[in-house]
């Protein structure tokens, strides 16, 4: 089987020659394990994290060896009593074709009539939740609110928007990319008002589109995103702080928002968190995605890039903003 391997720590932006494509043959599975054929694997903006040679919340990846990510995979063989041959499994033996696993690091997921099982990976997934406990838990929106999302157009924060959307909010406004990402939020994801950030200053853009100014802002991106975000919150305003992709590649240490001290005057909260603190909440946010998804209220894309060779482009690709919804790479029809 192939797998892909970090083979030197990009500096600045990735480039392909930081990734390597590997055959390697697989023992068999020993007793509590399987054998799993991945059929989607994700990519996603943490990894980049993950390939600085820093401590961070998760450790960096190393050198040499198969990156690590979030798969769905169908179980060929099996040596545990927990999981059978047949069936689909998320876990995080990603970056490869097939994997060895122990049937422990597997959770069994169902296939849902209509919408692809890659959905596990991000609408129904890891972003997913993070959407959901972002805004609900961290932010502490509530019905009547303005909301301004940045990364608006990519997995999480689509549903970010369509969730603020649905459970009531005055305003739903989106940042994104490009002039067809925008179209795409004010059309089929319903938000009141979008912009491209690439199109004007942050600030002068936000005040346009919500000029009454925001209650929640939740934050993808960082830099100038921030800093306009927090020049727009009205009192007891909220940031929930999510990730702050635009400084990702960045090469040295990044300039925080120069009205931090805004916080002060209108008692503004800015709160980070992690989304795999929140696992108990998983069964919440599938319960109300998935109701949005059967009844047509809640929509997904999905970006999907075919063959493992491809999967270090799809993640630079994604980095430079070329996915619309989630980022996928199939790995197998
Ligand atoms: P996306 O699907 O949103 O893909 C990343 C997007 O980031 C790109 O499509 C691009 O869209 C945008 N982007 C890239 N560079 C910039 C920039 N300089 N300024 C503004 N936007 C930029 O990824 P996810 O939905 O998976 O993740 C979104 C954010 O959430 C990331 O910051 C990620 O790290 C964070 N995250 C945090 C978690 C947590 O536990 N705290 C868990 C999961 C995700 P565009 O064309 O609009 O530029």
């Amino acid at each position: 089987t192939r797998e892909i391997r970090l083979v030197s720590r990009p500096d600045g932006w990735p480039t392909p020659e930081n990734f390597e494509l590997a055959v390697v043959e697989l023992p068999d599975p020993r007793e509590g394990q399987v054998l799993v054929q991945n059929l989607f694997m994700s990519v996603d903006p943490y990894m980049r994290g993950r390939m600085n040679d820093v401590k961070a919340y998760n450790p960096p990846f190393e050198l040499g060896k198969a990156l690590e990510g979030r798969a769905i995979g169908r179980v060929v063989e099996s040596r545990s009593p927990d999981l059978a041959a047949g069936d689909l499994v998320l876990h995080g033996y990603g970056w490869r074709e097939r994997a060895i696993l122990d049937a422990s690091e597997a959770r069994k997921v169902e296939e849902i009539p209509g919408v692809s099982l890659s959905a596990y990976l991000g609408v129904l997934g890891m972003p997913g939740l993070t959407a959901y406990v972002g805004l609900l838990d961290i932010a502490a929106f509530k019905e009547g609110e303005a909301v301004f999302v940045s990364g608006a157009a990519g997995a999480v924060g689509s549903l970010v928007g369509q969730l603020a959307r649905l459970r009531g909010a005055s305003r739903v406004v989106g940042s994104a990319g490009s002039d067809e990402k925008v179209a795409h939020l004010t059309g089929e994801l319903g938000f009141d008002a979008a912009f491209n950030y690439r199109n004007g200053p942050v600030h002068e853009q936000l005040a346009k589109a919500a000029p009454d100014g925001i209650d929640v802002y939740f934050d993808n991106v960082g830099g100038e995103h921030l800093e306009a975000a927090i020049g727009a919150l009205r009192r007891y305003g909220r940031v929930a702080m999510c990730g702050s992709i635009s400084a990702y590649n960045a090469t040295g240490p990044v300039p925080g928002p120069r009205n931090l001290s805004r916080a002060v005057g209108e008692r503004l909260t800015l709160r980070g968190f992690i989304v795999t603190d929140h696992a108990a909440r998983r069964p919440d946010m599938i319960a109300e995605v998935g109701e949005g998804l059967r009844e047509g209220k809640i929509t997904f894309e999905e970006t999907v890039v075919d063959g493992l060779e491809n999967a270090p482009t799809a993640f630079i690709d994604m980095l430079r903003g070329a996915n619309v919804g989630k980022m996928i790479v199939r790995l197998a029809p």
